[in-house]
């Protein structure tokens, strides 16, 4: 059986991922930080057969000793300070978890690794946050970066480093460079799921309003589950290397709530929409779009769920809850 380890496990791509790993038949370890940290216990509920290990990217000891109990063949690192206004508030922790945090898991494989440092299959997750001002559209693999919030400089970081080791140590160590991925099951702090579950809950008369920041800015939006197929695909490859994962279209906030709106059947988003200075940012990424050409060519790799189908999976996801939750 083969053995992966992933960080980051209590997250949107962890409890995906972990469900793709376990079905095809994985021994799942899942990292998770803290004492009695509550949320291991949703991780525990949704996927029994994971298992769940103390360990923190803040503290290079706990991921030796993590790497050299599970003796992964495949570690995939998703844990990081992940939501972009959170970096510009706290950005030296940002810079720790997101960023140096890869050079310790880095560090911990090398070193469990010994001579046979291949043989641990390494994941890193990069972002398209690393193209933040782009020099060129669509981004590929090839286009230079231009961070613009403490979270895309500490992944760039994080992504050097790891090109760092595989061209250093020989590491198998991969970074895949994602778009955009949203979900059910993505956190309320994000505009998909906040535009999401404020439409669900306007619907159920419990909200009236969606409060946002800017409506200007555009995505490459696609669905996680999705892209998590695209993490272990990368894994497989005999060569590690850096892959751009996105749908390749682009949508603006505007056509995201015109279509959340319409998937709860509500006219008229303009009148339940306010903008609200609190949530803008010191400085902004206003378009992104990916070309994962590379990924589909060398990988087979395509998105499968279209812009539209995920915007009225999660209303219908969101519905769905806040009715339960306000019976
Ligand atoms: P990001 O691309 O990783 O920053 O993902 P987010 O979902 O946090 O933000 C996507 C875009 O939506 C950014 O340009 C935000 O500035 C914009 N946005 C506008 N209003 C909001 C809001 O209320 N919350 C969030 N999270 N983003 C917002």
């Amino acid at each position: 059986m083969p053995r992966a380890l992933v960080t980051g496990i209590d997250g949107q791509d962890g409890r995906y991922l972990a469900e793709l790993l376990v079905a095809k038949g994985y021994e799942t370890f899942g990292m998770i930080r803290g004492q009695n940290n509550p949320r291991g216990q949703i991780v525990r509920d949704e996927n029994p057969a994971v298992e769940l290990i103390e360990g923190d990217l803040q503290d290079l000891s706990s991921l030796i000793a993590v790497v050299e109990q599970v003796q992964p063949d495949e570690v995939y690192n998703l844990g990081a300070v992940s939501f972009v206004a959170l970096s510009f508030r706290q950005p030296e922790l940002t810079a720790d978890i997101t960023g140096l945090g890869v050079l310790r898991m880095l560090e911990a494989i090398r070193v469990v690794g010994g001579t046979q440092n291949n043989r641990i299959r390494f994941y890193q997750a990069s972002s398209s946050e690393m193209f933040g001002k782009v020099r060129q559209t669509p981004q590929t693999e090839e286009t230079p970066f231009h961070p613009r919030s403490p979270y895309g400089a500490a992944k760039v970081f994080g992504h050097y480093t790891t090109v760092n080791y595989r061209e250093s140590y020989g590491l198998h160590a991969t970074s895949g460079i994602l778009f955009n991925h949203e979900s059910p099951r993505r956190g309320l702090e994000f505009v998909t799921r906040k535009v999401s579950n404020g439409v669900a809950r306007i619907k159920l008369g419990l909200q009236e309003k969606v409060t946002l920041g800017t409506l200007e800015t555009a995505r490459d939006w696609g669905f996680a589950g999705d892209y998590v197929e695209a993490m272990w695909l990368m894994l497989q490859e005999d060569e590690p290397d850096d892959y751009v994962i996105a749908t390749g279209e682009t949508h603006t906030i505007r056509e995201l709530l015109e279509l959340a709106f319409a998937a709860a059947g509500i006219d008229g988003w303009e009148k339940y929409v306010e903008s609200d200075q609190r949530f803008m940012r010191p400085a902004e990424v206003d378009i992104l779009t990916g070309d994962a050409t590379k990924a589909r060519e060398r990988l087979g790799w395509k998105p499968r769920v279209s812009f539209s189908e995920l915007v009225t999976m999660m209303v219908e996801a969101d519905l769905e809850e806040e009715a339960h939750r306000a019976r």
